[in-house]
């Protein structure tokens, strides 16, 4: 029946042998006529689930994208393959858009794309109506997340056109953004039951990840590009003055690179932008403003120069890696001053105290990221909800062979003494007092006086305070969001204190390095 034709068209027109996993089962679904949610990762090949159905389906599917940039590629992709397609965009002139809103009225194409602005139009709405559409598939669905990354308010009035349409069409919400918040208001707006939600295959298995601490970063950028010469990558940096800085010093030492971030004007950005995506650069350097939607399937490496905001950003950004199957590194530089760094970034984006509170959760689990010792992939699967995800065995916790050592007395020694401090101090002021440090503010609130003070002393103040990162990431102590983040302990931590609970860790090296107090906050 129909799902055999679905093959035979991804055989004849894409040149497939077979579908991926949630390949399949989306594209079931949608035929079968249940709106659907199609959740994978970015080059996981969600773009065939709507394209395949739309080739069954009686009339022009319409397909809702923010990726203006990319429509036309798309279009001429799927012509060359023989698929008449489309697109509407802010590049047509207004005679443009009304002759080939009549040519998809007479029914010459299978696709139409359009960018989510042109639903602001209530003329365009009205046009639209008129037209046998059997399916909207909702492209970058995450953006009608108002919790999400990237919220687009357009997104919102996709519903409003769903319900406008003539004939009551099947909806599809794609999306590489995984968390059990985005997919519920992804479901919620587009009206998909959550058993028709695919999600599948977040592992990508020719990634290795690994977190990069206590370096100078600069240095390290350098020599990794030295090492790897031959290979494209994008460093991702934090903002526009990052990049500015981190492109000249790369220029001047002599690396071929591009640079890419939304103070540049569009046309200097595109220019950049190709000539990254046509090999002529090694190399981009950009805020998180590029490389939504590319497709150069030759990305060797994806560094972060500095903490990213969240996971969803970063797996989003670090899965531009390797779209080919070969395999690649994604990295992230992490120093503990970034963590201000991004909570200044939150603060100053939002004054929805409930939406500042999320997204400083958020950041909390990606500087956990940096501090697990367990396996990076792992986490990030468990993160967006996989729950058997086994060890990967190449990312750089797994690939670190140092002994495990049970270090349960000293986590003892950290909680008791922030509970004696009465739970309402961040990570520095704790680590000066374990450390037994005659810092001012530590003599006048008397903590000296403690019994703890000092238990710590054979070690520096920024030794303990890693240990204190390390015990957040595996949840023994917990991270306050307000403006001043202070720890309490965690019940896995009260476990710890009544003897129910060991802590093992790996074996630390030796940190010579003398860190200024006011480098950790
Ligand atoms: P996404 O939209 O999820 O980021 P795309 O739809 O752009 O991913 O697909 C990523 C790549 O995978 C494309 O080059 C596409 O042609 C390829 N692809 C998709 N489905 C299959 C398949 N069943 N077999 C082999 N390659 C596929």
């Amino acid at each position: 029946m129909q799902f055999e034709q679905a093959l035979t068209h991804l055989q004849s027109y894409f040149g497939y042998d077979s579908f991926r996993k949630g390949q399949e089962e989306s594209i079931r679904y949608v035929l079968e006529g249940h709106n659907t949610a199609c959740i994978m990762p970015t080059g996981g090949g969600k773009s065939l689930c709507y394209q395949i159905p739309s080739l069954l389906l009686e009339g022009t599917t319409l397909v809702i994208s923010p990726l203006i940039s990319l429509m036309k590629d798309q279009v001429d992709t799927l012509n060359a393959a023989g698929i008449p397609a489309t697109y509407i965009n802010s590049s047509l002139t207004h005679t443009e858009v009304q002759q080939r809103l009549e040519e998809v009225a007479l029914g010459e194409y299978k696709l139409l794309y359009v960018a989510p602005e042109r639903l602001e139009s209530p003329q365009f709405l009205e046009q639209l109506q008129m037209l046998p559409i059997p399916l909207v598939a909702v492209d970058e669905a995450h953006c009608i997340s108002q919790w999400g990354h990237d919220f687009r308010p357009s997104y919102l009035r996709i519903n409003e056109l769903i319900s406008k349409l003539s004939n009551a069409p099947i909806v599809m919400g794609l999306t590489a953004t995984a968390t059990p918040q985005v997919r519920e208001d992804i479901c919620r707006a587009l009206h998909i039951n959550e058993e028709y939600t695919v999600m599948t295959g977040f592992e990508r298995e020719n990634l290795s990840f690994a977190v990069v601490k206590g370096q100078d970063r600069i240095s390290y950028i350098e020599q990794y590009i030295r090492k790897n010469n031959q290979e494209a990558g994008i460093i991702y940096a934090a903002t526009r003055k990052d990049v500015e800085e981190l492109h000249a010093r790369l220029q001047k030492s002599g690396v071929n690179v591009s640079k890419y971030h939304a103070g540049m004007n569009g046309n200097s950005r595109d220019e950049e932008q190709n000539r990254f995506l046509q090999d002529d650069v090694q190399v981009m350097v950009a805020t998180s403003a590029f490389g939504m939607g590319i497709d150069k399937s030759n990305i060797r490496f994806v560094l972060h120069y500095q903490l990213p905001k969240n996971m969803e950003s970063y797996y989003q950004e670090a899965g531009r890696a390797g779209r080919d199957g070969l395999p690649s590194e994604c990295i992230v530089l992490y120093s503990p001053q970034d963590i201000r760094v991004q909570r200044f970034l939150i603060e100053q984006s939002t004054s929805n105290p409930k939406k500042q509170i999320q997204d400083l959760e958020k950041l909390q689990s990606m500087v956990n990221y940096c501090h697990t010792e367990g396996c990076l992939q792992a986490y990030i699967l468990h993160y967006f909800g996989e729950s058997e995800a086994h060890e990967c065995g190449r990312c750089s916790n797994c690939t670190d062979d140092r002994v495990e050592i049970d270090v349960t007395v000293d986590t003892q020694k950290v909680l008791s003494c922030m509970i004696r401090m009465g739970e309402r101090f961040g990570k520095m002021m704790i680590a000066q007092v374990l450390t037994g440090s005659r810092n001012k503010k530590v003599v006048d609130f008397g903590f000296d006086k403690l019994k703890t003070y000092g238990v710590m002393s054979d070690r520096s103040a920024k030794e303990v305070s890693d240990f204190i990162e390390y015990l957040i990431s595996e949840q023994f102590i917990l991270v306050g969001q307000g403006s001043f983040p202070t720890l309490s302990v965690a019940a896995k931590g009260k476990g710890v204190l009544l003897g129910t609970e060991k802590v093992m860790r790996k074996e630390q090296m030796e940190v010579k390095q003398i860190v200024q107090d006011d480098e950790l906050f």
